[in-house]
């Protein structure tokens, strides 16, 4: 960034499109580098009606293999677990409701191998994931039927939280610093060669900015499209639903397996679901009321028979941005071609963890112009534009 002149109207060093939970924390992050930088976050709805934030079930993990997503993890997840404190502004706290309650992957024989490799580049990158095997997992969870199951891996300083508690947190607290949120939509962007210049809003008003961050989770395509930026980021519709059991089971951690069966507790039941993959893509809020009976009960009561006397109390859709080329995020801009245009979506499920780690991942490239904590070069632009994915191997 090369000035930091008191804003004129109109002009900003960094205008932030999409304020939910990772546009927020692009700007908190920002003022907490550069507090001297002018910053806007342009959102359109204050109420995050749509925002896949308000819909996500909150579960924050180190169980990955990509190293960088590890290491997002490993940034994230204390952050959150602190971040009533750190968000606080003028003493009150920040509610973001964290639980540190593990979390377990399980797999079958085949996916054996998968498990194992994963779970040694998490220990190299100073995770605590703990090996079970059927009879340490039946010991721990006596409820879970390990029929069919080989192994499986705990982490048990994983967790989870409230998604709302925690962009309200980094929204409140980015203000607190002097970041501007603007309610409105951003419906072009201008550019001068190589050179973004200025987002149009649906009111009319340009504004101009040094750095633009397109921070519109499901909506980012449509943005990047703007500046001519091919971006593979679709809407994929998930439920979420909440369930109750009245028979007892022991505490359980986030549970996961290779179906993408996904659940943890939740108050008095639990919060899960199973995310289908073939979905059609698109802005579908729809809600199918027979899917938890028809697809995810089926398979929660074989691996908990407790389940077997369920009822599910909501369910509610929200959308994955997906990245279908990878199901990795792009953080970074298009070196070379847009260097001032900031990518920071495609999370693919995962972005509610990740948003703390990529808010500051974009804050310092856009302040000092490098990573200078966590390099996530192999998650820039420069993979979509080769064409050449960088997936995550296992549990999604
Ligand atoms: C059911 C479900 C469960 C999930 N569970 C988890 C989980 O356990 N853990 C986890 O880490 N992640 C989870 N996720 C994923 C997580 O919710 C998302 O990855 C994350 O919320 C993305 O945040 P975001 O700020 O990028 O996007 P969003 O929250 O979607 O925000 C994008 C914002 O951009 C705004 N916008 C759109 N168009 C424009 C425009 N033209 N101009 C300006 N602004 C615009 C929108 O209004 C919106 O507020 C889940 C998602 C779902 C749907």
């Amino acid at each position: 960034m090369t000035h930091s002149e008191p804003p004129t109207a109109g002009r900003y060093d960094v205008a932030v499109v999409g304020g939910a939970i990772v546009g927020s924390s692009v700007a908190y992050f920002v003022k907490r580098l550069a507090p001297a930088a002018s910053v806007v976050v342009i959102e359109p709805d204050p109420t995050y009606e749509f925002a896949s934030t308000l819909r996500a079930s909150g579960g924050a993990r180190r169980q990955f293999s990509c190293p960088e997503n590890i290491a997002m993890s490993n940034f994230s997840i204390p952050f959150i677990a602190q971040a009533d404190e750190t968000l606080a502004v003028d003493g009150m706290p920040a509610h973001v409701e964290w639980r540190a309650g593990g979390y377990l992957f399980i797999v079958g024989a085949s996916d054996l191998p998968v498990l194992r490799g994963n779970l040694e580049v998490q220990q190299a990158h100073g995770v605590d994931a703990q090996w079970l095997d059927t009879d340490a997992l039946h010991a721990r969870f006596p409820s879970m039927n390990v029929d069919g199951i080989a192994a499986g891996v705990l982490t048990p300083d994983d967790g989870w939280c409230d998604p709302n508690g925690l962009l309200q947190g980094l929204r409140r607290k980015a203000r607190s610093l002097g970041a501007e949120y603007v309610a409105d939509r951003v419906v072009d962007i201008d550019r001068d060669n190589k050179v973004v210049r200025a987002v149009r809003l649906a009111s009319s008003r340009a504004l101009h900015a040094d750095h633009v961050v397109n921070a519109a989770g499901a909506w980012a395509k449509g943005i990047a499209a703007m500046v001519g930026m091919p971006l593979p980021i679709e809407p994929l519709r998930r439920f979420e639903h909440y369930f109750e059991t009245p028979n007892a089971i022991e505490p359980l951690p986030y549970v996961k397996d290779m179906a993408r069966l996904a659940f943890r507790p939740e108050g008095k039941g639990y919060s899960g679901g199973l995310v289908d993959s073939s979905e059609v893509r698109g802005f579908n809020f729809d809600v199918d009321h027979d899917y938890f009976e028809r697809v995810v009960w089926p398979a929660l009561a074989e691996r908990f028979p407790a389940f077997e006397a369920c009822r599910v109390k909501r369910t509610w859709s929200g959308l994955y941005e997906q990245n279908e080329l990878d199901g990795n995020p792009v953080i970074g801009n298009w070196a070379g071609r847009l260097d001032n245009f900031h990518v920071v979506a495609g999370f693919s499920g995962h972005g509610m963890m990740h948003a703390p780690a990529a808010g500051r991942a974009i804050a310092e490239r856009i302040v000092h112009g490098r990573y200078e904590t966590i390099d996530l070069a192999r998650l820039g632009y420069q993979r979509i534009a080769e064409h050449a994915p960088y997936a995550e191997r296992g549990i999604l």
